[in-house]
């Protein structure tokens, strides 16, 4: 069995699908393992260290040579060149945005493993790419914020007099949020946060921050939050308004599954903050928490400025990569079966992934209720 990983270094990626210790595993597997050059050098992984750990690195994987290919975002055609007739393709697949690339894949019989697809269970939580990636993600925004904001985040008492700690608002805490949280915390900012559902006051409280009070609903059936309506969406822009303009940092992270990320600033609370703050979007690519955030852009509204920056796992891509691997790992190491690759379009794991499987692509994926990581 062969499997190759291309490299997907652009200007903002720096990860890698594979690192040194998840070859060694894959080739335990049963899988040759061929890796190009300088795929993982920006992560921090050399090419002398695969061939250590047993992969072949080659200038290019030959065309139609693969039998899986891992990939952190959606293949190209030229890498899907790679692939043989039949293969597999695991990786971030984006399938609603890249129905061109699942077509030509389903021409080709290739299977498309999507990762945001995979369930968030407890059966498959070692192989959750969105919690790892999203806690990767979630650690970047605030060191970010802390770089760019032109002040302490601790408290210092200082012979030149007393610096109050930064406020820090956090915006939705889910898994980008609630490491969010924790980092601010761990940098000595005072932490207010909000999310719509109710349970997480008390994931919030036990950071240490304090939860901001304004309205909650019961999320849907697969643990997400549902869209609020209007009404629900004023009352908390109401209340969220005094927070914010009081904030130092505010760093927004709110999404509902299929549906544009809720707005939940907008332009009269920015230019209520004071000169000097910051805004991170987190949001930004998928319709923007924050009214006038643009991806990867910096806009700049009466002295606050508001960042919209989509490469915030890629900012810590050495630990990003090496837990996006260990998932990718625990996906692949379920398609094998006695030295076999088998994809089993029935499995509780990867059938709800494979894009045109039994199970439609763009579905929410189910997961457990109370239990999560
Ligand atoms: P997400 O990226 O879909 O959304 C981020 C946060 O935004 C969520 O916490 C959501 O409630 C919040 N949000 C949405 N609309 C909002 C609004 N109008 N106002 C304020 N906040 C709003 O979330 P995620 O981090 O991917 O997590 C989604 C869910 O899956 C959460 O319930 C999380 O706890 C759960 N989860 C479970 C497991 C598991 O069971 N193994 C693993 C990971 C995540």
């Amino acid at each position: 069995m062969q499997l190759g990983i291309r490299s997907e270094l652009s200007g903002s990626e720096t990860r890698v699908a594979a690192t040194p210790v998840s070859v060694t595993a894959l080739i335990d597997l049963g899988f040759d393992v061929d890796i190009e050059a300088g795929a993982g050098a920006v992560a921090g992984f050399t090419d002398a260290a695969y061939v250590n750990a047993g992969a072949n690195v080659v200038p290019t994987v030959e065309a139609g040579r693969l039998d899986v290919l891992l990939c952190v975002g959606p293949p190209t055609a030229v890498a899907l060149e790679t692939v043989t007739n039949g293969g597999v393709v695991v990786g971030f697949l984006d399938p609603g945005a890249n129905a061109d690339i699942i077509d030509h894949m389903q021409s080709r019989g290739i299977r498309a493993v999507a990762m945001e697809n995979i369930p968030r269970s407890t059966l498959a939580q070692s192989m959750d790419a969105l919690s790892s990636q999203a806690t990767a993600a979630g650690y970047a925004a605030v060191l970010l914020g802390a770089g760019e904001l032109p002040k302490f985040m601790p408290m210092l008492v200082t012979a030149a007099g007393t610096v109050p700690p930064a406020k820090v608002l956090v915006l939705g805490v889910g898994v980008a949020g609630l490491q969010a949280i924790a980092t601010a915390r761990r940098l000595g900012a005072v932490v207010h946060a909000y999310d719509i559902r109710p349970e997480t006051k008390e994931q919030v409280e036990s950071l240490g921050a304090k939860f901001v009070e304004a309205p909650t609903q019961q999320m849907d059936e697969g643990g997400y939050a549902r869209a609020v309506d209007e009404e629900t969406a004023a009352q908390q822009r109401a209340i969220l308004s005094d927070v914010v303009a009081e904030s130092d940092l505010v760093i927004t992270t709110a999404q509902v599954p299929g549906r544009q990320a809720p707005r939940l600033i907008d332009m009269t609370m920015v230019q209520r903050m004071a000169s000097g703050s910051l805004i991170i979007d987190m949001a930004a690519s998928s319709g923007g928490n924050v009214e006038g955030s643009r991806p990867d852009e910096t806009v700049i509204v009466d002295g606050v400025r508001i960042l919209g920056p989509s490469d915030l796992a890629a900012r810590v891509a050495m630990d990003a990569s090496r837990m996006y691997a260990r998932n990718l790992l625990e996906v692949v190491s379920r398609m094998v079966v006695d030295g076999n690759l088998v994809v089993d379009g029935e499995d509780a794991v990867v059938g709800p992934a494979l894009v045109g499987g039994p199970e439609t692509p763009d579905a929410t994926p189910p997961r457990d209720q109370g239990e999560d990581t």
